[in-house]
């Protein structure tokens, strides 16, 4: 069966009554025929039948055992973290997405837990910066928003050989490209906002665990923590995931188009995307994913953020928005609206130079985007062409 074939499957009929939709069950609590008597659900936080299919979905699209879904990315996140202790360290990508390096640095340092950021796109380094407190290693391959790539298998092994869990962010990948768990992984996380969700349409998060013992240690937190996903935006995320595959498809044919496209443009600078030969990790790219994904970043040769700003500005079907996965394309500049509060040193050595921008590549037709990319350029330049002629006067 096909991968295609057994994700549209994997989403069950309501036994019940045969509807071929997955049924909302809108309701907090569930009567009981005596008490602790049930049919296997009591309470809303701790279990709903629209969440429990969701949940089922991810683990099955994962090749994990457990899947439990939050209300956010940052709440999945979240519940990763509270597996640790204080005195624990989590050893992370240092390119990391800007709102788990916020929960990290500001809510998780104060309770005794350390972060290590260091380069994982070589394996060589997560092997030197092990301590022997580090339990937990937190990779996001491609990263956000320069797109570097990491080893899961090389850096599975390290975590095994030193008995740290290793959690990969497969937010930018989606499970239809890659599927860390089958790589050695233990955990994977989702902000299903993104790709899964895939319509722009809601804020949902979701974690998927390898093993039944540990996805029932995240099970206990999300319902002694709270922070669940709602029925309504589990039948959402359902729904989007059931085009996942044929989505996905077209995001990596058009970004790919779009990247090599952008090559060749005498305004650019660098592109960054894993599809080109050219990327630093094209090649584990190749190996551990089926394709290379939406996201597409590149710098100007003009590195300022006048430049991008008047860039960004001027496309009509790419909107400027923060975000990404949708349908409709997106841009943004990350030195001024997602590392804004990144101070402008340390985000320039991340790589995030000042006129760093970052394209979520939609599903319009290829040829209608290049177009508007195109003419977004010409405009610009005849815009600092008018600028440099008025200065001259
Ligand atoms: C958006 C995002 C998150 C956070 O998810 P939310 O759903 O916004 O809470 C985490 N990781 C990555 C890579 C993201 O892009």
């Amino acid at each position: 069966m096909s991968n295609a074939t057994q994700l549209i499957h994997s989403i069950p009929v309501d036994p019940l009554t045969g509807s071929i939709s997955v049924p909302i069950y809108q309701t907090s609590t569930f009567v009981q025929e005596a008490p602790g008597v049930n049919k296997g659900y009591d309470y809303a936080r701790s279990n709903n039948p629209t969440r429990a299919t969701l949940e089922t979905v991810i683990a099955q699209l994962e090749k994990g055992s457990v899947g439990i879904a939050f209300g956010s990315g940052l709440a999945a996140i979240d519940a990763v973290v509270k597996l640790l202790k204080a005195g624990d360290e989590i050893l992370a990508v240092d390119d990391i997405y800007g709102g788990a390096f916020r929960l990290f640095t500001h809510i998780y340092e104060k309770f005794g837990i350390k972060v290590n950021y260091v380069d994982t796109t070589d394996a060589g380094n997560v092997f030197d910066a092990i301590t022997p407190h580090t339990r937990l290693i937190w990779l996001e391959t491609p990263t956000n928003p320069t797109l570097k790539v990491s080893d899961i298998e090389a850096i599975a092994k390290i975590a095994k050989a030193n008995s740290c869990l290793l959690c990969v962010d497969n937010t930018f990948a989606s499970p239809a490209l890659q599927q860390p768990l089958t790589l050695g992984a233990d955990l994977v996380i989702h902000s299903a906002t993104k790709y899964l969700g895939g319509h722009s349409d809601l804020i949902a998060g979701l974690v998927v665990a390898k093993e039944q013992e540990l996805g029932e240690k995240i099970k206990f937190i999300q319902n002694a923590s709270g922070a669940i996903l709602a029925p309504f935006d589990s039948w959402l995320v359902i729904r989007g995931i059931e085009t996942l595959h044929l989505r996905v498809q077209q995001h990596c044919r058009n970004a790919q188009a779009v990247a090599e496209w952008l090559q060749t443009h005498p305004a650019i600078d660098q592109v960054f995307y894993p599809g080109l030969p050219t990327h630093l990790n094209h090649a584990i790219a190749k190996k551990q994913s089926k394709g290379f994904g939406g996201i597409v970043s590149f710098t100007l040769k003009n590195d300022t953020e006048a430049a991008a700003t008047a860039l960004v500005t001027s496309t009509h079907y790419f909107k400027l928005a923060e975000s990404l996965g949708g349908v409709k394309s997106l841009l943004c500049h990350p030195a001024q609206m997602t590392h804004k509060s990144i101070p402008a040193e340390k985000r320039r050595a991340a790589g995030v130079a000042d006129s760093l921008v970052r394209l979520s590549v939609g599903l319009e037709e290829v040829a209608d985007l290049i177009a508007d990319l195109d003419q977004a350029f010409e405009k610009v330049k005849q815009s600092e062409k008018i600028n440099a002629s008025t200065i001259s006067v």
